[in-house]
């Protein structure tokens, strides 16, 4: 009777131990209660009690979006927001509302956007596209969870007006040569309300509203989040943290 395969002994005389690995050993990270809470090495950049992490992205003044009850909620007329530190890659949790009585149409129906690093003023980087993408159709490169005009969401796993939506993101920062050409590009994987919706999408280059994506060479830059100047009532944010990747 022949052995069965998973029986026979290794050649040449190796042993189990010979692929056993025992360093580097990982670092122990204790977790959130939820996995939705920061874990212990987690720089948390919203908590609902202050805007100590955050500044106006056109003139680096204290952050001018309002907190509301523990919310924070974009206040349109002072532009777009973004972290005092800097960062390459990471891990990013946040979450999103669109508010109940939202309205407009295509895009302009809660459009904000998390810039997964910010090159620059104005919406310079990189946009994974927040909108209300609930039953409410315009392109699919724009629609929420897109990599803003470069790369359709695998899944469209928006949840209705009035409910909490979370990204969980993970973010590859493209590397640079010293003459400013692309060593290695940006990838972004990506989860909505849980949902895989950008799995190791390569970037293209810098969202660009009009025109091709392209790099312009960057080091450790802010993560930027979007003040859109649609009509329609503003959009909020929670429980929003970070942890830093190795590069
Ligand atoms: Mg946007």
């Amino acid at each position: 009777m022949a052995i069965p395969a998973a029986a026979q002994p290794p050649a040449g005389g190796a042993k189990p131990q010979d692929t056993e690995i025992y360093s580097p050993v990982p670092p122990v990270v204790t977790p959130g209660r939820r996995d939705a809470d920061p874990p212990s090495d987690a720089i948390v950049l919203f908590d609902g009690k202050d805007l100590s992490h955050w500044v106006n992205t056109k003139d680096k003044a204290p952050a001018g979006w309002k907190i509301q009850g523990g919310i924070l909620v974009v206040e349109k007329k002072a532009g777009n927001i973004e972290t005092k530190e800097t960062f390459g890659s990471y891990q990013l949790h946040l979450e999103w509302l669109e508010p109940k009585n939202i309205v407009g149409t295509g895009q302009g129906r809660g459009n904000s956007g998390v810039f997964l690093a910010s090159t620059g003023p104005g919406d310079d980087g990189y946009e994974l596209q927040i909108m209300d993408s609930y039953k409410n159709d315009t392109y699919v490169n724009g629609q929420a969870a897109s990599v803003y005009k470069q790369s359709i969401p695998l899944a469209n796993a928006m949840r209705p007006d009035g409910e909490w939506q979370s990204y969980d993101i993970i973010w590859t920062a493209p590397k640079f040569n010293a003459d400013g050409s692309l060593k290695s590009p940006a990838k972004v994987t990506a989860m909505h309300n849980g949902v895989l919706v950008q799995n190791d999408y390569v970037l293209t280059g810098e969202t660009r509203y009009i025109g091709k994506p392209f790099y312009k060479a960057h080091g450790n830059t802010p993560i930027k989040l979007q003040a859109h100047g649609d009509p329609s009532p503003p959009i909020s944010f929670r429980n929003i943290w970070v942890r830093r990747l190795a590069d």
